[in-house]
This record gives C-alpha cells, sequence and structure tokens, in this order.
C-alpha cells in the first residue's frame, strides 16, 4: 500500500510544471490525477480578481456540471455531494489563481490519503500556474513590442520619405527664390553704382539697402539648402590637391575689407614648409571664411589671427579672435542647428546659427573636425582639424559623390559672383555685332542669361508679346528671336513661320517637351539656353 501511495504521489508531482504553457501544463496535470486517482471527471476553473469563475478546462464534457453550486466552498479544500447525483462527489481543491474540481464516485477513493496529497501539491501548483501566467504576459509583452517596433519601423521608413520630400521642397523652393533674387541683387548692385547719375543720394542709399538685404538672403537660403543637402546625403566633395598655404592667403586677402571695415587687424601665420592636401578646396573656404566671419563679427577691437600647424597626419587651421567669447555652458551646443549663445545675438549681430552647424557637418564629411575654445570677454578659438588625405573611408554616408568636377560649379544661376565691372549693359557700348530679340513677359525668368550674353557682347532687346515683337522686327534686323511660348501672349506657329519668312533664326521655350529642333524645356534654360544661342548664332 505504502509503495502503491508512493507512485501516485510520486506520479501527480511529476505531472506538475512540465510546460510553460498554462493549457498544455493543467491538461497535463488535470488528467493524471483522474487516471491515477480513479475520478470520474474533473475541471480547471479560473478566479479572477471580481471573484468570477472561468471554466478552463475539463477532462470530458458534462452540461450538467456547474461550478457556481460550489461556490460557497471554494475557499477550502473540500469534499461535497454532487449537486443532483446521489452517488457523486465533488472534491475541492481550491489554489490562488484558480479551483480544481474532481467528480469521484461515493465511496470509491480513498480520501484520507488523496486529500492530504493534494494539499501538498497546493504550493507546487500554484507556483507553476503563476510561471506559465508571468510567460504568457512577457508573451503578450514579446508580442506588443513586436507591433511596436514594427510602427517604429514604418514610421522611420515614413519619416525618411517625409524627410526627402522636404529636401526636394527646399532644393525647388532655394532654386525659386534665388532666381528672382539673383535679379534683384544684381540690378539693385548695377543702380547703386549710380553710373548714368539717374538717382539722388537717398536713392542710391536704398538701393544699397536692397541689395545688402538680398545678399543676407542669398546667404541665408544657401545655407538652408546646404543643410538640406547634408542631410540627404547629397553633398558632392571635389577632391584635388590643395596648397592650404596659398588658400588660406586668397581667402585672408579676401576677407581683409571685412576686418578693415570693422578696425581690425587680420594676421596670418602660414606653415614653413608647403603642405599639399588632398581634400575640398571650396568646402574648406567654406568652412574658414564662415570661422573668420564670427571671429571678425563678434570682435570689437584687436587682431583675428590665422594660424596653421603641422601634425604627422592632419594640419590645424586656427582662427583665433580677441572679441566677446563665449560662455562654456553656451559652447557645448554651439555647433547645434539654429543655437546662438544667447538670444540677444540675433538682435545685435544678425545671423541665423546654421554656419557652425554647417562648417562641422563638413568638416567631418573631409574625414576632419572642429574644435571651439572660449572664454567670455577675452575671445575664442575654432580649430579646423584636416587629414592631409581626405579618405573616401572618411565619409560616412554612401551617397556621397565623390567628383573631380562639380558641374554646380559652372551653373549660371551662381551670377551674383560675377564681377559687375565686366558686364557692359549700357544698350549703345554694345558692340552690335549679333542682336537678339527676346519675347517673354517675365523678365526676372531670363536675367541670368541675359547677363551671360551680354558678356559674349551680343545686343539683347526685350518685347512683351508677340505683338510688340513683330512691330519691332518689320523695322529693325536681328538674328535670332528667343520667345517663350507660354509668356508671350500669342500663337508662336504663326510667329514662327513670320520669322521663317524673314530669315530669323528661333528658339522657342516651351513647359511642355516638344520633339521640333528648335524647341527648348522652359526648365532646361538655365543649363542650354546659352550654349544654344551661341550655337544658333554660329560662335
Ligand atoms: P550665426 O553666426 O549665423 O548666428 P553660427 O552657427 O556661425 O551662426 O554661430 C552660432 C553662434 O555661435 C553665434 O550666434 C554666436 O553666438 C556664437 N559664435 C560663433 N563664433 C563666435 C565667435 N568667434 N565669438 C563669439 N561667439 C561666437
Amino acid at each position: 500500500m505504502f509503495m502503491e501511495h508512493l507512485a501516485l504521489t510520486y506520479k501527480c508531482h511529476s505531472s506538475i510544471g512540465n510546460s510553460l504553457d498554462l493549457k498544455e501544463m493543467l491538461n497535463e496535470v488535470l488528467s493524471t490525477f483522474i487516471e491515477e486517482t480513479n475520478a470520474l471527471n474533473g475541471y480547471f476553473f479560473l478566479l479572477d480578481d471580481e471573484s468570477k469563475l472561468y471554466k478552463y478546462i475539463e477532462f470530458k464534457e458534462d452540461e450538467t456540471f456547474d461550478a457556481y453550486d460550489y461556490f460557497e466552498y471554494i475557499d477550502l479544500f473540500n469534499l461535497k455531494d454532487k449537486k443532483g447525483s446521489e452517488s457523486e462527489e465533488v472534491l475541492i481543491l481550491p489554489l490562488k489563481k484558480g479551483i480544481f474540481f474532481l467528480i469521484y464516485e461515493k465511496d470509491g477513493f480513498d480520501f484520507d490519503f488523496i486529500g492530504s496529497m493534494f494539499q501538498d501539491l497546493i504550493v507546487k501548483l500554484n507556483i507553476s500556474i503563476d510561471a506559465c501566467l508571468g510567460v504568457q504576459i512577457l508573451k503578450k509583452r514579446n508580442s506588443t513590442l513586436d507591433h511596436l517596433a514594427s510602427e517604429l519601423k514604418k514610421q522611420k521608413k515614413e519619416l525618411i520619405e517625409s524627410d526627402k520630400y522636404k529636401s526636394n521642397f527646399l532644393a525647388n523652393m532655394s532654386h525659386e527664390l534665388k532666381t528672382p533674387l539673383n535679379s534683384v541683387i544684381v540690378i539693385s548692385s548695377i543702380m547703386a553704382k549710380n553710373k548714368k547719375n539717374k538717382l539722388d543720394e537717398e536713392q542710391v542709399k536704398n538701393m544699397k539697402i536692397i541689395n545688402n538685404c538680398g545678399n543676407d538672403l542669398l546667404v541665408l537660403i544657401n545655407d538652408i539648402l546646404d543643410i538640406s543637402k547634408i542631410e540627404a546625403g547629397e553633398i558632392s566633395i571635389n577632391l584635388s590637391k590643395i596648397n592650404i598655404n596659398l588658400l588660406l592667403t586668397d581667402l585672408i586677402e579676401e576677407m581683409k575689407p571685412l576686418s578693415t571695415q570693422r578696425g581690425l587687424e587680420l594676421s596670418f601665420h602660414p606653415l614653413e614648409v608647403e603642405v599639399n592636401l588632398l581634400s575640398d578646396a571650396v568646402r574648406i573656404k567654406q568652412i574658414i571664411k564662415n570661422l573668420l566671419s564670427n571671429a571678425i563679427k563678434f570682435t570689437d577691437k584687436g587682431t583675428v589671427d590665422v594660424t596653421l600647424e603641422e601634425n604627422a597626419n592632419d594640419i590645424t587651421i586656427k582662427v583665433i579672435d580677441e572679441g566677446i567669447g563665449i560662455s562654456q555652458d553656451k559652447l557645448d551646443n554651439i555647433f547645434e542647428r539654429f543655437k546662438q549663445a544667447d538670444g540677444s545675438t540675433t538682435r545685435k549681430y544678425g545671423g541665423t546659427g546654421l554656419g557652425l552647424a554647417i562648417s562641422k557637418e563638413l568638416s567631418s564629411l573631409l574625414g576632419g573636425d572642429i574644435k571651439a575654445f572660449s572664454k567670455v570677454d577675452e575671445g575664442s578659438t575654432f580649430e579646423l582639424i584636416l587629414p592631409k588625405k581626405t579618405n573616401i573611408q572618411n565619409v560616412s554616408d554612401d551617397t556621397v559623390r565623390i567628383s573631380s568636377k562639380s558641374s554646380e560649379d559652372i551653373e549660371i544661376e551662381e551670377i551674383v559672383l560675377f564681377d559687375m565691372d565686366d558686364v557692359n549693359l549700357d544698350e549703345e557700348a554694345a558692340k552690335t555685332e549679333s542682336r537678339v530679340l527676346v519675347i517673354n513677359n517675365d523678365y526676372a525668368q531670363f536675367f541670368s542669361i541675359a547677363i551671360a550674353l551680354k558678356k559674349e557682347n551680343i545686343f539683347l532687346d526685350y518685347k512683351d508679346s508677340i505683338p510688340d515683337a513683330k512691330k519691332v522686327l518689320e523695322n529693325d534686323s536681328f538674328d535670332m528671336v528667343v520667345v517663350d511660348k507660354d509668356n508671350s501672349r500669342a500663337s508662336v506657329d504663326e510667329f514662327s513661320s513670320f520669322c521663317d519668312e524673314k530669315e530669323i533664326k528661333i528658339i522657342v521655350l516651351s513647359k511642355e517637351e516638344n520633339e521640333n529642333k528648335n524647341y527648348l524645356k522652359t526648365d532646361l534654360v538655365n543649363e542650354q539656353l546659352f550654349g544654344k544661342v551661341l550655337e544658333y548664332l554660329g560662335r
């Protein structure tokens, strides 16, 4: 008997906790209990926090069994007569999170022994049920985490997409803004020179203000464009051999007028030996120009110094000033976008807070870094560290293009960089080798090309509409006309035949694509019109 009891206890014990899946575990326990103790049937009900019972598993289906019939006894280990049956009784085994009900034939089992064995198993059963529930909660959390992770992934993708839209939008916007802005800058600069003395002193002053504001706006647009290009990984760096002493000598000369204007001395300490870098000259100039403009802007008296130092694998360019300085707490995030040392900076000195952020990003693109040291009221030192050889691996983003010549360099859009004294806009003075009539009521759209053509000594005249142009062409001789189909207020086809009759060459600008070789898409005006006009004129 003792051995039988021992075997029974062992089997029931062993059936507990073999799985971390609650249903699987309880199924094994219930069927073992029933089979080993000769029970007729059995159930496990879960008990929730509000003392409600839920049938979780049953050994054999039995519609007549209702756990609530025994509800008043479920707090304690009990043996009760089965409701509606003379011959059966119900053993109630309460646990922390539920209750086992086992149905036995009356007097068909050794209650003393089985009862005490079950009570001994209660602790192990509670622990196993807790473990299964814990795993269930973890699984649920994991699936929530999985869901969250996939949501995050989706959002990241959407963010990257929207970032692309933002960058495209910024690039397009800046382009759209720069074209008319260039016209404003060029026209105001010409007018401010007042060569024909048509303007009075006040008007010249106003023209200068317009010109300055235009230039400020252009700097801002270029900064925003740079930042968006950096974000989109679309900045290209053009590596070439650079004599760093020479590059900086030129730059210092360029900046001298600004420092003189502010009453500051600008000194330069080049390297004693010539050092050539493999790097991007345009970007190095952009960074140092920004550091120097800041040094000059934030220094009221004294010297701004540029010192070069050579190390084994890199060089350091130090821009040192004796200006207002930056407090330590502000120094920590001075390279973040739109951060200015203090709110009053914008009011007093202007600026956008983008220059240093761009410089930092560019320096790391070149495989280098920028460091800032400063003491309030004593001055600041900004150090640009550049590797002697910019390694392509330094460029973290693989979308960055490395090219030997950037097509951006020759964009006519950058017309503001032309030396205006070279440009002869005086119509009388133009040597009229070739004569071109432009028909376009959007004057600004054509302005940048006009400057380039005038530099080629081509005489240009403008008309707003085709009817006006026809009047001019009846009396005057022109080599060619450039007509904007969408801005000329009449049918181009008829005008085209008119030009053919008069043997005048014609280029038609149109928003839509057209196979005809005389047509050029309006989008391509800046890139192609200049060349096409020269080609038609046989230059
Ligand atoms: P911006 O000059 O257009 O405001 P920057 O990013 O170039 O933007 O500079 C951010 C801020 O860092 C400036 O507004 C200024 O407060 C501080 N700063 C930069 N250079 C100097 C300097 N040489 N001396 C003092 N403050 C400086």
